[in-house]
């Protein structure tokens, strides 16, 4: 599905930290966000599935199209028409402590969806095979690797069947062996043809996973491109400059 942000603009406290983003991401398109820490990339995909509202500029997902005034939140049915659009994976993981694996991932199939508990179990159990973890649905979180919660998270992500999937530093948290483990699961995901839009500083799911990349800095996007072009051959200097910084 299409994400378009157009002349996207957010302030905190009335300093704007986002200063008039367009970006836009093709169906199917696996998209990175790269860019120095601060430079407004959490904010960015934070505005994508409305937990943050932009103060100005245009979100198209799909057929869903929002324009923003400041001051003026959006009527509630199309914030949430938005959200059941895109699912999040976050740095930290955000599992629910208190539950299984299996019922992190059925939780928004019975409480949104108000599935059966049976179908929602047999689902969340094929989305919990697709990350490699089918034996591990009765563990809790705590009695899990960071790998591990983080494959569980993106089985709940993608419980709702979300036309976009957005992470934000998904492999940050992770040891590189840990880390890895996520990265074959979001390139499953990327070949499946899944729209993705991910904030990293990770070059292997920057470089290896994605087609396109947004450079960000100090709120702006500086350049953007195909993944090559941006790793190879930048144009702007504070491009090459960040890139040689990735890990
Ligand atoms: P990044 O993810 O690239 O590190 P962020 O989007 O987290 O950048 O932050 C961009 C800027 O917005 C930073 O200056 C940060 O301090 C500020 N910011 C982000 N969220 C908030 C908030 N909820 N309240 C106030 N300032 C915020
Ligand atoms: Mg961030």
């Amino acid at each position: 599905m299409t994400i378009a942000l157009q002349d996207i603009r957010k302030s905190f406290a009335g300093t704007e930290v986002l200063h008039g983003i367009s970006v836009e991401i093709a169906p199917g398109q696996v998209t990175a966000l790269i860019g120095p820490s601060g430079s407004g990339k959490s904010t960015l995909l934070r505005c994508v599935n409305l937990l943050e509202i932009p103060d100005s500029g245009t979100l198209t997902l799909g057929d869903e199209r929002l324009s923003f005034t400041p001051g003026v939140r959006p009527a509630q049915d199309a914030i949430q028409r938005i959200r059941l659009q895109t699912g999040m994976v976050f740095q930290n993981f955000q599992l629910f402590a208190h539950q299984s694996a299996l019922q992190n991932v059925m939780e928004g199939l019975v409480t949104v969806k108000r599935w059966p508990r049976e179908r929602a179990r047999a689902r969340a159990l094929q989305l919990l095979d697709k990350v490699g973890l089918h034996d591990k649905a009765d563990a809790w979180p705590n009695n899990l690797s960071g790998g591990q919660q983080q494959r569980v998270a993106i089985a709940r992500a993608l419980a709702l069947e979300p036309a976009v999937l957005l992470c934000d530093e998904p492999t940050s948290a992770l040891d590189p062996g840990l880390a890895a483990e996520v990265v074959s699961v979001l390139g499953d995901l990327a070949r499946e043809g899944m729209t993705m839009l991910m904030a990293t500083h990770d070059l292997r799911l920057a470089a290896q996973i994605a087609s396109h990349t947004v450079f960000m800095q100090d709120g702006n996007v500086v350049e953007a491109g195909g993944a090559r072009t941006i790793f190879e051959n930048a144009q702007d200097a504070r491009t090459r400059d960040f890139v040689r910084t990735l890990t």
